[in-house]
């Protein structure tokens, strides 16, 4: 349970719990509403050092680190989810800490996410826990295949996940996530992926921006869209999801819902993450006011913005070596280039992203859909060299 928090002032101090990009983000968001940020993250070259007043670079489990960080800030937030719990419920001792470690908690084990969730009676993809390699055929035989093996624990962009069909060897899915507690999941034949990005106050008001559509390559988000292409029924259904979830767990701050749309609009929630996600990025440049500083007016007991979107927009996240096109995306008229100031490419890696906002639409692109016979999505690099 957090202390008590008071309505933050101007030049109040917010300490962040991680300092990549998503770090970096709510810092600058918060430094033009005139907070300081203190960012404790025990990489030395967090994206998130560069911008803000104060850093400790230290483990989570440093328990003098956390000590001194607790005393010189007004609040704490986290801008990644695989913070330990127990470093948030060590802070949450000494000061208020926003999102409630105790969602921190659920939403770090899948088995306990999904339960949540379907206690709620949302619907999700049908799944069964999975301990020990033995209990295996059993879940398959309820879930069905294909299935999806996933690990309870530190599961991100794909990682840990293996997909049973009807030939492969359970038990070499079993090896390949681990050997560790899972949940197995029936595979889902979606038509599209979709999220919402919802903000909720302390004193229970909420606001969701637009429904956004996401495409991933390789299991990364590449692009995401918004609005989605959702009936309205079914964009409102997905809105309220996501509210339901956020007053549930009596949420302070921006929540993400990642949701699959069948075919006849059914909705089923994948997975939530209790903070800032990538697939809001278009609001920085998109929305009336960003994802960003809707999770600092929130943990600051502010009022939310209105989210007005100002266009159709598309996000394109810079990927490894992609982001050496920078130069090109400079040249777009309608685009906005974010870089995230990461030192070391990496294949993966998330080292920026653009943002294109049409605000006239007859300047909208091609879908992606729409490829190129060389199989590369045009509207997505105006080098044409983006064909990861
Ligand atoms: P997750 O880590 O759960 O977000 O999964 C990463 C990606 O894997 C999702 O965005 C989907 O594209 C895919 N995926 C995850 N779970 C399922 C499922 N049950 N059925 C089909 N695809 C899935």
């Amino acid at each position: 349970m957090s202390l008590p928090v008071s309505v933050l002032e101007p030049l109040a101090t917010i300490g962040i719990l991680g300092g990549g990009q998503l770090g970096r983000m709510l810092a600058l968001a918060a430094a033009r509403l005139g907070f300081k940020c203190h960012v404790f993250d025990p990489g030395p070259d967090s994206p998130a050092f560069d911008v803000v007043h104060r850093i400790t670079c230290a483990d989570y489990t440093d328990a003098q680190a956390l000590d001194r960080f607790a005393a010189d800030v007004d609040i704490v937030t986290y801008e990644f989810e695989n913070v330990p719990a127990e470093t948030a419920t060590f802070l949450a001792a000494r000061v208020p800490v926003l999102p409630d470690p105790r969602v921190l908690a659920t939403i770090q084990d899948r088995l306990a996410e999904k339960s949540f969730v379907a206690a709620l009676r949302i619907p999700t993809a049908p799944y069964a826990a999975v301990d020990a390699p033995r209990q295996l055929a059993d879940a398959l035989d309820r879930i069905g295949r294909p299935a999806v093996l996933k690990t309870r624990r530190f599961g991100y962009d794909g990682k840990g996940q293996a997909t049973i069909r009807e030939a492969d060897d359970p038990e070499a899915a079993w090896r390949a996530v681990g050997g560790q507690p899972c949940i197995l999941e029936s595979f889902v034949a979606f038509e599209r992926e979709v999220s919402v990005i919802a903000a909720r106050t302390r004193e229970g008001a909420a606001e969701c921006f637009d429904v956004i559509e996401n495409e991933h390559r390789d299991h990364i988000l590449k692009v995401s869209r918004v609005p989605a292409t959702l009936s309205a029924a079914t964009a409102l259904a997905a809105q309220r999801i996501a509210e339901t979830i956020a007053e549930k767990f009596a949420y302070v701050g921006v929540l993400a819902v990642e949701m699959f749309v069948l075919s006849d609009g059914d909705l089923l929630v994948n997975e939530m993450a209790p903070r800032v996600h990538n697939s809001g990025h278009w609001t920085l440049d998109g929305a009336s006011i960003s994802q960003f500083e809707q999770h600092i007016r929130a943990i600051a007991g502010w009022p939310l913005g209105k989210p007005v979107r100002r266009g159709r927009v598309e996000m394109i996240n810079l990927i490894g070596s992609e982001v050496e096109n920078y130069r090109s995306w400079l040249t777009v008229p309608d685009a906005a280039v974010h870089l995230y100031g990461k030192t070391a490419v990496r294949p993966g890696r998330k080292m920026g992203h653009v943002t294109r906002v049409f605000v006239d639409e007859r300047q909208i692109p091609e879908r992606a859909g729409a490829q190129t016979r060389s199989g590369a999505c045009q509207s997505h690099d105006p080098a044409g060299r983006d064909k990861a």
